[in-house]
């Protein structure tokens, strides 16, 4: 298509058909991971890491665009690595980094802020939801879409996986890279959207209408992935449900037994379904929902504790992925200085 075209002009890699392209993931350090992210994004990582070249990174510029602690923010970014890490993200087939350690982000971001609309930033609900929740509006939280754009631009992505709350930010990335490529010259390689094959959106369990947010109103509804067994399962029996008692899979009329159905059967491989017949009442599927989660997490928490042991390591690995994409990652960037028309 186009887009492939594009990629090889812009001397990016030709994607042969069949073949994954480039992905890139970020993980926002405004707080602790949670089920939604592991079930939503590190699965799905992990699923495919040794078919797809997948980059990940911790984006701890974005996490300065909202009311920040500086000291919680860098304890976060390595407990984010940390996580990622004892999940079995593998660092050798996928490069994990810190957003600020490569500060080619941040040069290619005001670079595009040169070719963006203020009114285009202006338009995104995400600035309009994330600037009525806080006191003072940091100017960064109007300009986070461009840093985005620049986090998927710089990195040549192909693929960007986005779920439904990201895919205004996307569209506007390809719209900026679309319009530098046509004013100055093929530059930029045009991602796409994908989504992944086992979609899941954890809800809240306090809000089954929200997401399960890192930070969100409602952190009793939130698994964090380092809560201990008492604390999942406290939470989870907690769960708002409906008035009903037979467990059926009904998504619109009973939201909050859907969820906990979805989470089961993605921490057990069966069918939400099929697994709503197993249980008579709302008391057994929460505590089957308890014992599965308790045990998904069980082995991440175990390999968390002894990479702790070795914080050094951790930052070596960080250290590692920064310096292997900022290569690439410079290339990107004096295209763009070239084309747009800095002296180079
Ligand atoms: P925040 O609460 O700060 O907005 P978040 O927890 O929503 O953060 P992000 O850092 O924005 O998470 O997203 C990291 C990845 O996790 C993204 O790929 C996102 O789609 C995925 N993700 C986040 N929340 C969920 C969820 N509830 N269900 C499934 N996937 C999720």
């Amino acid at each position: 298509g186009p887009d492939a075209a594009t990629a090889a002009g812009a001397g990016g890699h030709p994607v042969p058909a069949g073949v994954p392209g480039r992905r890139l993931t970020g993980f926002q350090t405004t707080g602790d991971l949670h089920l939604g992210n592991l079930l939503g994004a590190i699965r799905p990582i992990l699923a495919d890491q040794h078919r797809a070249e997948t980059r990940v990174f911790l984006a701890d510029l974005h996490a300065l665009t909202v009311e920040h602690d500086p000291a919680r923010l860098r304890a976060r970014t390595v407990q984010q690595a940390t996580i990622l890490l004892a999940a079995g993200l593998d660092p050798v087939r996928t490069a994990l980094f810190v957003q600020s350690q490569v500060p080619e982000h941040t040069e290619l971001h005001y670079l595009l802020e040169c070719a963006t609309g203020y009114g285009e930033a202006h338009r995104m609900i995400q600035f309009k939801e994330k600037s009525a929740a806080q006191q003072q509006v940091r100017l960064s939280l109007l300009t986070y879409p461009v840093l985005m754009t620049a986090d998927i631009l710089l990195h040549d992505t192909d693929e960007v996986p986005v779920g439904e709350d990201q895919s205004q930010h996307l569209e506007l990335t390809r719209a900026v890279a679309t319009r530098f490529n046509a004013h100055y010259g093929p530059t930029f390689v045009v991602p796409r959207a994908v989504h992944p094959t086992v979609a899941t959106r954890v809800m809240s369990l306090a809000d089954p209408t929200a997401k399960m947010s890192k930070s969100g109103p409602t952190p009793a509804g939130t698994i964090f992935l380092l809560d201990p067994p008492d604390v999942v399962r406290r939470k989870i029996s907690r769960a708002v449900t409906d008035s009903g008692s037979d467990v059926v899979y009904d998504p619109q009329h009973r939201p909050g037994v859907a969820n906990l159905l979805e989470i089961l059967a993605a921490c057990t491989g069966g069918q939400p379904t099929a697994l709503a017949g197993d249980f008579p009442s709302y008391g057994r599927l929460k505590a089957a929902v308890a014992d599965a989660v308790v045990e998904t997490l069980h082995p991440i928490q175990l390999r968390y504790a002894e990479l702790t042991a070795d914080p050094d390591g951790v930052r070596q690995v960080l250290a590692d992925g920064a310096a292997r994409v900022r290569p690439p990652a410079a290339a990107t960037v004096h295209r763009a200085r070239t084309a747009i028309g800095l002296l180079t």
